[in-house]
């Protein structure tokens, strides 16, 4: 299988300009990724809308495929990011 790292590790954000597959807004950094191992496969949540995206080979983000998303939705770790997500974005929710 080759080289595994853990996609869910929390690591600083990265300057990377990316744009969200879901929301289509464009970010400065990405985040919820650890930086040392921040490339193709990481896993990181769009600040924006909360969903989680893919980085690609061109570190591009991508939407997870179907087993990715099961992977996302089983790890605790990814739940922790999604509720700290959404603890700081309450006000602009509730909106
Ligand atoms: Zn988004």
């Amino acid at each position: 299988m080759g080289r595994r790292t853990d996609p869910f590790t929390i690591g600083a954000s990265v300057p990377l300009r990316t744009v969200c597959p879901c929301c289509l807004s464009e970010n400065d950094y990405a985040a919820a990724a650890d930086s040392a191992h921040f490339g193709p496969g990481a896993v990181t949540l769009c600040f924006r809308c909360g969903q989680w995206a893919v980085v690609a080979d061109d570190r591009q983000l991508r939407r997870p495929t179907p087993d990715e998303v099961l992977a996302i939705v089983a790890d605790v770790t990814a739940l922790r990011i999604v509720e700290a997500w959404a603890a700081s974005n309450v006000d602009r929710l509730a909106g």
